[in-house]
């Protein structure tokens, strides 16, 4: 134990004990300390008697009178408690330090107390005689202790370490030093006298089974004072109850009865705390801690629902906004594409679609036809019915060109009273001319309802095909062409059909 010796030996960073410590030290390693001893050097320094005083007092040694002198206080408390009190007083009052205590040494004090009152009440709940158990307790760690006060920075990387990987302490200590805080502490506790029932069981806190038999039953409560510390001061705290409910059910203990003792621990630490001038904090018991935690889930619970409500609504909300937006912008995307008065597509959206025919042409293997065509003397038709009788009749040619031209053509209104239509399979001569002339008859066919009369019209048709996977024809060419067809059946007659003559 090479490492563990030169953690101590010449080392001024140390804890040592006061005059005073070293003189309880003393009565405590003497077996035939009489009271009168011991009543004398408490006695002498009258902070400690202030404290031992203020625990004889204290609802959980008292009774009815007044306890004003350590006398009286030794018939309360008894001689063995009495001992261990004002020996853990002066210990935690010289390693506790003064000014340069911190919230850590704070938490490490609270932690030790409300171990050493757990020790005390498990010592009673499984026979176990509580002599010096709670001086054990309280001292358990002080190892820790010991470790970081010799090599702060080292010490805190082991935490640090534990805190990263959730690794046992013990296993970091012994890597990074090459003892644990468990050897460190006996070791002081040897070195300060006192005697092997105390520091043996340290030596095995977190250990037991390791123990010599002599100090197993002690070590098993230091364990078990160790997890009711962790209740109240470490993350996982039911983790820790049914540890302890585990361990102790060994002991035939019931689960009331440990949740019972779990509780008093708190209660008891509290009121021994400021004996220690250690502040308590938020030390609740943990039955009460455990009731705060399950309404505070439950008024989570019901805002949980409130949330998953609001959020299901406001979800409803954004899918109905997101339909209407849709159908909005479906009517704006026709808009913008359709012809408002007939319901064709416009110039603009045929070109379109006529780009996209000739983007890929490779893929265009088969024959497209486009027609073009205008209504013969329909300034007649506006000079004769007025306006809107024309609108009506563009309306009516537009309709019946739909019909025409199903499934497969695609119509627009390309101009005043101009059409096209593209018809993807469409191949000349024979089955262009054949929906050129369907086209024709059916819109010469047609006659439009007009106050007194029935107006009649005719179209003059342009017929230009081709097949883009074969190339030679673009967009602006075919257009051309069936532009030129469309003149030239306006040239020789009107209401007829003509082939361009080339693409
Ligand atoms: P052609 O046989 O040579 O085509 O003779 P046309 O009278 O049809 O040709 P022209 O180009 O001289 O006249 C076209 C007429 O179409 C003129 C215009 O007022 C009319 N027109 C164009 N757009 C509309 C429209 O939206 N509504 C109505 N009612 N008339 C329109
Ligand atoms: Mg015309
Ligand atoms: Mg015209």
């Amino acid at each position: 134990m090479d490492a563990l010796n030169a953690l101590f030996d010449g080392n001024p960073r140390l804890p040592s004990p006061s005059l005073v410590a070293m003189r309880i030290l003393e009565e405590v390693r003497r077996d035939d300390c009489t009271f009168a001893e011991i009543a004398e050097v408490i006695g002498a320094d009258p902070a400690l008697t202030a404290k031992i005083l203020k625990v004889a007092n204290s609802p959980y040694y008292s009774r009815s009178s007044h306890v004003t002198s350590i006398d009286r206080a030794v018939g309360i408390l008894g001689m063995v408690l009495l001992k261990n009190l004002a020996l853990s007083f002066v210990i935690v009052n010289d390693l506790k330090g003064g000014a340069e205590r911190d919230l850590r040494h704070e938490l490490f004090w609270r932690r030790s107390v409300t171990a050493a009152v757990g020790s005390e009440l498990v010592a009673e709940l499984i026979g176990e005689p509580a002599d010096d158990i709670f001086v054990s307790a309280l001292l358990q760690d002080i190892g820790i202790f010991v470790m970081y006060s010799a090599h702060p920075d080292r010490y805190q990387s082991v935490l640090d370490l534990r805190r990263s990987t959730g690794r046992e302490l013990r296993e970091i200590e012994r890597e990074r030093f090459g003892f644990d805080h468990q050897e460190a502490g006996s070791e002081l506790l040897t070195r300060w006298g006192l005697p092997e029932a105390m520091h043996l069981p340290i030596r095995h806190h977190h250990t037991p089974q390791a123990a010599p038999a002599a100090g197993r039953r002690r070590a098993e409560v230091l364990e078990l004072a160790d997890r009711i510390a962790a209740v109240y001061h470490d993350p996982r705290s039911a983790e820790a109850v049914r540890e302890i409910k585990r361990l102790l059910a060994g002991y035939r203990v019931s689960e009331t009865e440990c949740e019972q003792m779990i509780d008093q621990v708190a209660v008891r630490s509290r009121a021994l705390l400021s004996s220690f001038e250690v502040a308590a904090g938020e030390l609740k018991p943990f039955s009460q801690i455990l009731q705060e935690a399950n309404e505070e889930l439950a008024r989570l619970n019901l805002s949980y629902e409130q949330l998953v409500l609001e959020y299901k609504q406001a979800r409803d909300e954004a899918q109905q906004l997101a339909l209407e937006l849709k159908s909005v912008n479906d009517q704006l995307r026709e808009r913008a594409i359709r012809d408002g008065l007939t319901g064709l597509f416009n110039h603009r959206h045929f070109q379109e679609l006529l780009d996209e025919a000739f983007a890929n042409p490779q893929r265009m293997r088969e024959p497209m036809t486009l027609l073009l065509f205008d209504i013969d003397n329909f300034k007649t038709v506006n000079d004769s019915y007025g306006h809107l009788q024309g609108d009506a009749v563009l309306k009516a040619i537009a309709r019946t060109v739909e019909e025409a031209i199903r499934p497969h053509g695609v119509a627009a209104r390309y101009g005043g009273e101009e059409f096209a239509v593209l018809l993807p399979q469409c191949a000349p001569p024979t089955e262009a001319a054949r929906c050129a002339e369907r086209l024709r008859r059916s819109i010469a066919e047609l006659s439009v309802r007009s106050p007194g009369t029935e107006i009649r019209a005719t179209v003059s048709i342009g017929i230009a095909s081709c097949t883009p996977a074969r190339g030679g024809a673009d967009k602006a060419r075919l257009i051309a062409a069936a532009d030129r067809a469309l003149y030239a059946s306006k040239h020789s007659g009107k209401n007829r059909w003509s082939f361009a003559d080339a693409v």
